[in-house]
């Protein structure tokens, strides 16, 4: 299954991608990832492309060194900056392999121009590979069973 694939497979809003300005503070969007469910957000001044990604462990690993006061400062010094992407032509199995190499969970797909499509988390790609595995083992049962 390719990204862009997986990406429907999300619904309607699966090229909803949640962005947050670099400006905005620790405490922000640690509320935003609460609110939207989430376990990382795209940071974008532009909505488009990403100039890092902060992801709940960047947060609580701050926290455990700094105590409270890294809630009131701007995510700009937690965030990731070299931000791994993906493109829609990407097949689940490189998308699992990145992030897997990479150690995070999250991947903004982007387009040609760096403009971001939509995200696929660690869930929405091990979703993908088991309706995969399962669309395969029901073409060999159908093969074997001879319908
Ligand atoms: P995650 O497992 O996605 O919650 O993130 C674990 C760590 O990887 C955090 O430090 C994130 O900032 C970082 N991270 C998450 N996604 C990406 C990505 N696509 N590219 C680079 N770093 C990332």
């Amino acid at each position: 299954m390719l990204v862009n694939q997986i990406l429907s497979l999300k619904g309607p809003g699966g090229s909803g991608i949640v962005t947050i300005q670099s400006t905005a503070t620790v405490e922000e969007a640690a509320k935003l990832l609460a609110e939207k469910r989430i376990g990382a957000v795209v940071v974008s001044d532009d909505g488009k492309k990403p100039v890092g990604i902060l992801s709940e462990r960047d947060i609580v690993r701050e926290l455990s060194k700094q105590g409270a006061a890294v809630l009131s400062g701007p995510i700009s010094g937690l965030m990731t900056r070299n931000v791994s992407t993906c493109s829609t032509g990407e097949d689940t199995l490189a998308v699992l392999e990145r992030m897997t190499e990479g150690r995070f969970r999250h991947l903004p797909v982007v387009d040609e121009a760096g403009n971001m499509l939509g995200i696929v988390s660690i869930g929405d790609a091990v979703s993908a590979r088991l309706k995969e595995l399962n669309d395969e083992k029901e073409a060999l049962t159908g093969m074997i069973m001879g319908s």
